[in-house]
């Protein structure tokens, strides 16, 4: 069940045992935290070896050598290294950035819960990550336990206001990552949702199968049967990451019944390009994980390089949507800022509209008239186009095909 990634190349571990390598506390414990931990096998650019040696104030960095031992040492433009080594773009700050990018803290009603949509609460349980995303929306709450929002004593409060709260039915648990908890802390979060009558629906947001997947034993996917169902929400953003190992994990996961969907961040010079995107989702259905939202990057302090247009992002949906397995077609959002919560944005397939007749585009550019029964012909108010498809280039239709 177990595998060897081909870690024993590099140095450090060359005589780790496999039984050490696969103990996701031996994972936790010996992360890369230091630069030192990386100098000596790892060269490092410029602008790594700026940041890391002034990360005062940042985000920390924190690599699980399963993750580093993906990182290519040879390759600055690494999709694995780049989401984990700070670069000295973090300290660029813009002029739109936020430290609260999608205004959580305003919608806390608990500290730790974000009660934001009628039915759905998020749950924050911990600040902790195993790996620290360079593009994460949360830095400033993530890594350091300063802000206190997420300790246990805020858990019974929590648990008061969702009692009281009988609109709330879906509960999402995430942080930090949760499965940065014992299994015993799991347990009692699990079991007082579920003790609430009005609760149906438990989803756990995590990295960490994708970043360590030793983490996903048998005793943890036992847990999630005894509670089930619980689906979980994965983040996957390059499909460097779906590993064989990684597919153990979710192996582990499936067969233990647990529903799981992945989350992506649109990030610049990671997986912005459709082939990229494509293949990643194509990489998720082969391991039962289906493509659920891909986000536009939050203008969170210190990310703008990661950022890219909303736009790009909705020429990637062009060319899944009818290019490739339905299943594989996430939906595209943009996290309004300030507390807009997600707003879907899509291709627009919609060419005209005149006296009931919808004129549509198909994946390929071909147009179809569609004509409503004359007894509910609408006036098309709601569905003027905002690109029309005379304004994409004869380049891109070509392309394609
Ligand atoms: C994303 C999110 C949710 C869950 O939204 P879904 O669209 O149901 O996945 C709930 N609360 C907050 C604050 C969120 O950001």
């Amino acid at each position: 069940m177990t595998q060897d990634d081909g870690y024993h190349r590099v140095p450090m571990w060359k005589d780790v045992s496999l039984q050490d390598w696969e103990d996701w506390h031996w994972q936790l414990r010996n992360r890369i935290t230091h630069v030192d931990q990386l100098r000596p096998w790892f060269p490092l650019t410029a602008s790594e070896a700026e940041a890391t040696s002034k990360t005062h104030g940042r985000l920390v960095m924190a690599i699980p050598p399963y993750w580093a031992a993906l990182m290519d040492p040879q390759d600055p433009d690494c999709p694995i290294r780049r989401q984990s080594i700070p670069s000295a773009e973090e300290f660029d700050v813009r002029e739109h950035d936020r430290l609260d990018p999608c205004g959580e803290d305003g919608d806390m009603p608990v500290p730790g819960l974000v009660h934001r949509y009628p039915d759905r609460v998020l749950f924050l349980v911990t600040e902790q990550c195993a790996m620290y995303c360079r593009h994460c929306t949360r830095r400033r709450l993530v890594g350091t336990t300063s802000r206190g929002l997420m300790s246990s004593a805020n858990y019974e409060a929590t648990f008061d206001y969702l009692r009281k709260h009988t609109e709330v039915r879906d509960v999402l648990i995430s942080g930090g990552d949760p499965l940065m908890l014992t299994e015993n802390r799991l347990e009692k979060i699990l079991k007082s949702l579920r003790e609430i009558p009005h609760i149906e629906f438990i989803r756990i947001g995590s990295r960490t199968p994708v970043t360590m997947p030793q983490r996903v034993t048998q005793e943890f996917c036992d847990l999630l049967k005894r509670y089930k169902p619980v689906w979980m929400s994965l983040h996957y953003c390059h499909p460097k990451e779906v590993t064989p190992r990684v597919k153990v994990a979710m192996d582990m996961l499936a067969e233990s019944g647990v529903p799981l969907g992945s989350q992506t961040v649109l990030l610049r010079g990671i997986n912005d390009d459709p082939a990229t995107m494509k293949k990643l989702m194509h990489e998720l259905l082969k391991v039962r994980v289906r493509p659920y939202y891909i986000y536009q990057c939050d203008p969170a302090r210190g990310i703008s390089h990661f950022r890219t247009s909303v736009e790009s992002g909705v020429r990637i949906l062009e060319q899944l949507r009818g290019h490739t397995t339905g299943y594989a077609v996430p939906t595209f959002v943009v996290d309004g800022p300030g507390g807009g919560g997600k707003i879907p944005v899509s291709p627009n397939y919609v060419v005209n509209y005149e006296d009931g007749v919808m004129t549509l585009r198909n994946y390929a550019g071909e147009t179809f008239a569609y004509h409503e029964p004359d007894e509910v012909k609408s006036n098309g108010g709601q569905v003027v186009p905002i690109r029309n498809f005379e304004e994409t280039t004869d380049d891109e239709r070509a392309s394609e095909r």
